[in-house]
């Protein structure tokens, strides 16, 4: 109980502390994608078409808010609530459905994910101006409560990159998967924090941003990349073909800062006493975020296979268990 309220402070004090500092240093993105026509042009939140001229430009002009802005919000919103309903109602329909919207409109129609870029923002405590990029403030927002409440619910759907990646793993045929011996994988999962520490490190000491192209493929969904970009995603997807979700469990870093930020989360996953010797869960996890019984939340996206399978009266051993127990004793009432 103890650990759950020390728990629940610090997501809280790491929430109020982000929002507290955010327009202590704006980067007045938006303005910067056109400041020569600043009256005729609508403000939209930063995109990742946008985030070269997010870097860029620091001294652009800020256009006002306008209607483009209030339906943008308005389809964050709607989306971030079917992302919400999918996770609390265990469906697979639903969630399917937000992977999908995900990919299209988070991904290539508003190609607005949490990237590398806004980490850097973080540490140089470098923020939007709230009242012009209401919009990207709600996703961040969405992001860093979710993951201080439940963990990486932000990777389990709402980023297009890895709903890509689990739409992939939906068709490609389960023969040309390999899974990485126990004792590599569980190394191989420290390669995304090195990324994170070596791209921060690497931006504190030279300034540059532009390293975030190189370290992750969400660009992509501009498609608008060089020889060699392009290039690395091919054999970087390529790549997922074989080995499930591999950007995301092994090389991303916002998936290693949000799974830094899940050692705070609130609400985990249940276990049950028979998962102490049950292996169902673990074989089931396609994010080799469960050994034995102990779910790593670090690596954990949330993304219900596991609950649906703790619930099921049908294969949970906790519930067959519990059946044999009341026919033995109901055998024995009998006799
Ligand atoms: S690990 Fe990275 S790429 Fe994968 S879902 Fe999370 S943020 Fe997206
Ligand atoms: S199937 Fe049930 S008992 Fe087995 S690991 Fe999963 S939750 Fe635990
Ligand atoms: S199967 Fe369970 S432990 Fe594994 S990623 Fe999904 S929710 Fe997390």
């Amino acid at each position: 109980m103890m650990g759950l309220t020390l728990r629940a402070v610090l997501a809280a004090l790491l929430c109020l502390t982000f929002i507290g500092s955010a327009p202590a240093q704006p980067l007045q993105d938006n303005a910067s994608i056109a400041p020569s026509a600043q009256e005729s042009i609508a403000p939209t939140a930063p995109s990742l078409a946008d985030l070269d001229l997010l870097i860029e430009d620091d001294d652009a002009q800020i256009p006002s808010l306008d209607q483009s802005d209030i339906i943008d919000l308005a389809a964050l919103g709607a989306f971030l609530v079917l992302a919400l309903l999918s996770f609390w109602k265990k469906s697979k329909v639903l969630k399917l459905a937000t992977m999908v919207t995900s990919v299209i409109y988070m991904g290539f129609v508003k190609g607005n994910l949490v990237s590398l870029v806004h980490i850097f923002g973080l540490v140089e405590l470098s923020f939007p101006i709230f009242k012009y990029n209401v919009s990207w403030y709600l996703l961040i927002f969405f992001t860093i409560v979710s993951t201080g409440l439940w963990g990486r619910l932000y990777c389990g759907r709402v980023c297009a990159f890895g709903a890509l990646t689990q739409l992939m793993d939906q068709i490609i045929p389960s023969r040309f998967r390999y899974e990485l011996p126990r004792r590599y994988e569980q190394r191989a999962v420290y390669v995304k924090y090195i990324l994170l520490a070596g791209s921060v490190g690497y931006f504190l000491f030279s300034g540059d941003k532009f390293i975030y192209k190189y370290v992750e493929p969400f660009w992509m969904f501009t498609l608008t990349g060089t020889t060699v970009m392009w290039t690395m995603l091919t054999l970087l997807l390529l790549t997922t073909v074989f080995i499930r979700n591999f950007y995301c469990r092994y090389l991303c870093s916002v998936g290693s800062a949000l799974g830094l930020l899940s050692n705070l989360s609130i609400f985990r996953i249940k276990r049950w006493k028979q998962c102490n010797t049950c292996k169902l869960c673990e074989k089931a996890c396609e994010w080799g975020a469960i050994q034995g019984p102990k779910i790593l939340v670090s690596e954990c996206v949330r993304c219900d296979d596991c609950e649906i399978l703790y619930s099921d009266d049908k294969k949970c051993v906790h519930w067959l268990m519990l059946k044999k127990n009341s026919l033995k004793r109901a055998a024995a009432a009998i006799i």
